[in-house]
């Protein structure tokens, strides 16, 4: 970096400062992760340059004979890591992804059901103001009150009611394994797609901790940069016979085939024009650290890591939405610690510990305060964190939410919190 440095010191001081603040804090937020120096490497390489609209052997620019081989060993690692027979690597993110998806296999005014965003759903899933909420007649189903997951009985019902052409099933903030059978079930009955979003626990997927969609699913979108720990960046694939996915979506134009190339054609030229090569590249790297079996390893320490968060939560009497959690993430109703989602985000922040305000179930507050707080392990486990950081780190953080408003406490939380972060440091390559 020190060649930014020289030419343009004033971007290259802010970029030191969220360098310093990645290093000095406790990264808590469930869908943030910190790539290896690899992946960083390869994001910031000269592959940020190229022009590749098209895909490998098929673009409409000259020069691509590289590029095209790094799309191509991102394609393979991933189908590998997830068991797929198509894969996209291609959507800039997350919800470009969606949009690809759910433009492929629905039309604008049809019926799709997401989970319902303060239930832990994403916008992508739905909401009123996401392009999914405006272009489609979005059903919204529900988690159970008592139990806090997905309602079957109650999803069931109202697909019946409805017929949506497509379900998506995963999560924002579901802290339990995504029940891909009993949606399956329910798309069947009423003769629907099923799309999974596996946008969270794709790392745990990835890694068989979490169970995989491919068998249920007619097609499954995921990020790559949360529990996968790689690059920003989003990704669709389909398991079984992509020629030819159960008969039920006709090709659009004589052109298209079936639906593996409805699904490239609707990220490109549909959704997006060139693709980030760079980020591609990265994805690659990614995926080929993921089947790794050191990879299982880390993922194994995600979920131990929010079982004892979890565990040590509930003992000091915090109700956790689900009551616990099966994988990366848990989400903490408050409204018994007498704070709100907001002012725990804040106070914490003050700390340095960073979590999100997040809606719980049947939240009577409005977005913008809510009556919880979201967490997850990917980032601090990715430090070397462990069970006993765990332990200590809530207990950090219960102080801190028993009595927000004391300065004192506050700052001496944040000396804790500091001592950890330098007993595990980040990006060592980094410091000159
Ligand atoms: C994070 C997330 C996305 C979107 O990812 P972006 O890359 O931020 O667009 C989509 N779906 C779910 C369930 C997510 O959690």
């Amino acid at each position: 970096m020190s060649h930014l440095k020289q030419t343009d010191p004033e971007l290259f001081k802010i970029l030191g400062k969220e360098e310093s603040r990645e290093h000095n804090t406790l990264e808590l937020i469930a869908s943030e992760n910190f790539v290896s120096y690899s992946v960083l490497e390869a994001a910031g390489g000269v592959m940020t340059n190229k022009y590749a609209e098209g895909y490998p052997g098929k673009r409409y620019y000259g020069g691509c004979e590289h590029v095209d081989e790094a799309e191509n060993l991102a394609r393979e690692r991933a189908k590998k890591l997830f068991n797929a027979e198509y894969v996209n690597v291609q959507p800039h993110s997350g919800s470009q992804a969606n949009m690809a998806a759910l433009m492929t296999f629905v039309k604008v005014g049809d019926t799709i059901m997401g989970l319902d965003l303060a239930h832990g759903g994403h916008l992508t899933h739905g909401s009123p103001v996401n392009f999914s909420g405006r272009l489609y007649n979005v059903i919204s189903y529900q988690v159970g009150k008592e139990t806090g997951r997905v309602d079957f009985y109650n999803l069931m019902k109202l697909a019946k009611e409805h017929r949506p052409k497509l379900i998506i099933c995963g999560g924002s903030a579901y802290p339990r394994f995504i029940e891909f059978e009993q949606f399956r079930q329910v798309a069947d009955e009423v003769g629907a797609f099923l799309m999974a979003d596996i946008a969270h626990p794709s790392g745990l997927v990835a890694t068989g901790i979490h169970p995989s969609p491919m068998p249920y699913c007619d097609v499954v979108t995921t990020t790559t940069h949360k529990t996968l720990r790689g690059p920003r960046g989003g990704m669709i694939m389909m398991g079984k016979d992509p020629e030819n996915p159960w008969g039920k979506v006709a090709p659009k134009s004589g052109r298209v085939k079936n639906i593996s190339e409805l699904i490239d054609s609707m990220v490109m030229p549909g959704i997006q024009g060139g693709p980030l090569m760079h980020i591609i590249a990265a994805k690659a790297v990614a995926f080929g650290e993921a089947l790794k079996p050191e990879f299982k390893e880390y993922t194994k320490a995600i979920v131990k890591n929010a079982k004892t968060m979890a565990e040590e939560f509930i003992s000091l009497d915090y109700h956790l939405i689900s009551g616990g959690t099966d994988t990366h993430v848990m989400l903490i109703d408050l409204t018994n610690k007498n704070i709100t989602g907001k002012a725990a985000e804040n106070a914490l922040e003050k700390a340095g510990i960073t979590v999100n305000k997040n809606m719980v179930p049947f939240d009577q507050r409005s977005p913008f305060i809510t009556s919880g707080i979201r967490i997850g392990t990917p980032a601090i486990t990715t430090r070397g964190m462990g069970v006993a950081e765990m332990r200590k780190i809530v207990k950090l953080i219960d102080s801190v939410i028993n009595d927000h408003e004391n300065e004192a406490l506050i700052g001496n939380v944040k000396n804790s919190v500091q001592d950890l972060c330098n007993s595990f440091p980040l990006y060592d390559e980094l410091r000159d």
